[in-house]
């Protein structure tokens, strides 16, 4: 999945009105942005197979300690852990954890059987990537509804909060399209590569516009 993960990301900002939503973005990217540095670390393992399943080229053969739910859980517990240690926040470290374990439900429904339960244990996943249309479906329906939510449990504060909001979520759009229908990639090298490039663009274009908006209400937590 791909911007499902963000819609929660976004939808998740009016539960945790406090966290920057760059930091939600990045929790909800986590397994992948660690898949990525791991790929090219060599510490986990993917290939090019055509046909692995209709929506995506990549046969995700091994990465438990990016992608497995154990280790999820153990990654929200840090990221939400750190959360509440500088922001004092039970409420938002929840937020930032629950959107860390989201990432493997969201690719359990989305993946063939490959998402691990925990490092070498089974592997399970209820094979969306098998249908093209449903896969857009879900994911463009999805982040819809989070982009629904945020912008109108925020206002912007001036032209930055408003068009580069804007911006941003057709930017996600013409990448998600453009990912499914363009050439396939050369090698598992460049996908990680640009996978990273692409994620840290995301974060911080999200922080940029997040920053230039604020709550319709005023914050509690
Ligand atoms: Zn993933």
């Amino acid at each position: 999945m791909f911007i499902g993960h963000f819609a929660v990301g976004f939808g998740t900002k009016k539960l945790a009105p406090r966290a920057p939503l760059a930091l939600l973005m990045a929790a909800v990217a986590w397994a992948d942005i660690l898949w990525t540095i791991f790929l090219m670390a060599g510490w986990e393992h993917a290939r090019i197979a055509p046909g692995d399943t209709k929506y995506t080229p990549f046969d995700l053969y091994d990465y438990p300690w990016s992608h497995s739910l154990l280790m999820l859980l153990a990654w929200g517990t840090a990221l939400g852990g750190a959360y509440w240690l500088m922001r004092k926040s039970a409420t938002g470290a929840w937020v930032v954890g629950g959107c860390v374990v989201s990432h493997w439900v969201l690719d359990w429904v989305t993946h063939r059987a490959d998402m691990p339960l925990y490092p070498g244990g089974p592997k399970f996943g209820l094979g969306l990537w098998n249908s093209i249309t449903g896969t857009m479906a879900v994911e463009i329906v999805m982040l819809a509804a989070g982009v629904g939510i945020y912008l109108t449990a925020t206002r912007a504060k001036n032209w930055i909060g408003r068009y580069i909001a804007w911006a941003f979520v057709a930017m996600l759009l013409l990448v998600y399209v453009a990912d499914r229908f363009g050439t396939p990639p050369e090698n598992m090298h460049e996908v990680a590569q640009t996978g990273l490039i692409a994620t840290m663009v995301i974060v911080g274009w999200a922080w940029w516009f997040d920053r230039n908006r604020e709550f319709q209400s005023t914050p509690t937590n």
